[in-house]
């Protein structure tokens, strides 16, 4: 890792790590830097990858999308120059109109940290945009980061692993990326800077600035658990100067669930989620999920799985009956553990949802759940 201790390095990512071709000056620099992750990210790069069992016409569906959100991710639509003259407001008034654009512009979660420095990468290492280049060192200089969280069709992410989960993680992501860029336009109208942060171009880790922004906390499967929506969800992020009202952290009882649950760990079909405790990251104490495996196991079927979202026991239909549920769990050690006993007896294993009408069929069988 480089850059300080506490940071990430984007370039380690596993995303960037694919990207990266064979003979080039990145290449030979990672794998000096890191030979130990050479075999398995050329195993990981001569996979089929995403889409490879895809039908043209299904693929199209995900490809467009993510061709916008690309165009909306480049650098002068992220960023740009605040207006010149500064609008006054105050702290209390400007969070309540962040906050209602956002759920306006289609946000189902809204919460607001300070920019926890450590949560910014240390280094640039995707490589989408020419004026942003390998191994830039990372600056998110604002003081406030503003989350935003965007809820996903739970029929469609219970077709994991086959590829309607994908889809709507495609177009979720989009949702996530307008969002972000047009509050992060606002506030510079506003003449204050603002930065947004999207599947296509982050700057920092969405996960933790989340979690301290009170929408919810990590989970087993790394992923972020809210009381809303379990874990199916996608976030972006908004880093601004101007001053905001912040939020609090949460505690809804994630830690003892997921130290008894297990669920995802059982039916993760690389075994990339662990049985075990947390381990320490960075100086931070979390569940620390395999992304090689989990990388590997996409490419080799050619969808981004998603399993891990549809087998949560947080991850239920927004009703009376799970609303109280997630309410009673967040609250006491015995219905959690009640919960925990009562759900495998109400749904049994997990077992993928049949594609809709509008999404062509695949002829492989993926997962057995057994
Ligand atoms: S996306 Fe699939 S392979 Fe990856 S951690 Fe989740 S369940 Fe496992
Ligand atoms: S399935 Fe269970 S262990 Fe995994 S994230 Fe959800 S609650 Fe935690």
């Amino acid at each position: 890792m480089s850059g300080s201790s506490l940071q990430f390095d984007e370039r380690d990512n596993v995303f960037a790590r694919e990207d990266l071709k064979p003979g080039t000056p990145e290449y030979e620099e990672m794998y000096r830097r890191h030979p130990q992750w050479k075999a398995c990210d050329d195993h990981i790069r001569s996979l089929p990858g995403l889409g490879a069992y895809v039908s043209a016409a299904d693929m199209a569906m995900f490809n467009a999308p993510s061709w916008l959100m690309e165009r909306i991710g480049a650098p002068d639509i992220v960023d740009g120059q605040p207006a010149p003259e500064r609008v006054e407001i105050t702290p209390e008034r400007a969070t309540m109109k962040v906050k209602s654009l956002a759920r306006r512009l289609g946000s189902d979660l809204v919460g607001i940290s300070l920019m926890n420095p450590a949560y910014a990468y240390s280094h640039r290492g995707r490589m989408i945009y020419p004026e942003e280049p390998w191994g830039e060192k990372i600056t998110v200089g604002h003081r406030y980061a503003v989350s935003l969280g965007f809820r996903e069709d739970l029929d469609l992410v219970r077709t994991g692993p086959y590829h309607g989960e994908m889809m709507e993680t495609g177009l979720v992501y989009l949702r996530s990326a307008v969002t972000s860029v047009a509050l992060a336009g606002y506030i510079r109208m506003l003449g204050y800077s603002a930065r947004a942060h999207h599947f296509r171009n982050y700057q920092l880790l969405p996960v933790p600035l989340a979690v301290e922004a009170g929408l919810g906390e990590l989970g087993r499967c790394g992923f972020l658990l809210t009381r809303e929506f379990g874990n199916c969800l996608r976030l972006s992020t908004v880093t601004t100067d101007l001053p905001l009202i912040c939020d609090r952290p949460v505690d809804i009882g994630v830690d003892d669930f997921c130290n008894r649950c297990k669920l995802c760990a059982e039916v993760c079909p690389s075994q990339a989620i662990s049985k075990g405790g947390k381990v320490n990251v960075r100086g931070v104490m979390k569940w620390q999920i395999d992304p090689v495996k989990c990388l590997s196991y996409w490419n080799r079927v050619g969808t981004d799985c998603g399993v891990c979202i549809g087998s949560c026991p947080w991850t239920e239909p927004d009703n009376t009956f799970h609303r109280t549920a997630a309410k009673v769990a967040s609250k006491s050690k015995w219905s959690r553990i009640f919960l925990l006993w009562i759900y495998p007896i109400i749904y049994g294993k997990y077992r993928p949802k049949t594609l809709p009408d509008w999404l062509n069929p695949r002829a492989d069988t993926l997962f057995s759940g057994d």
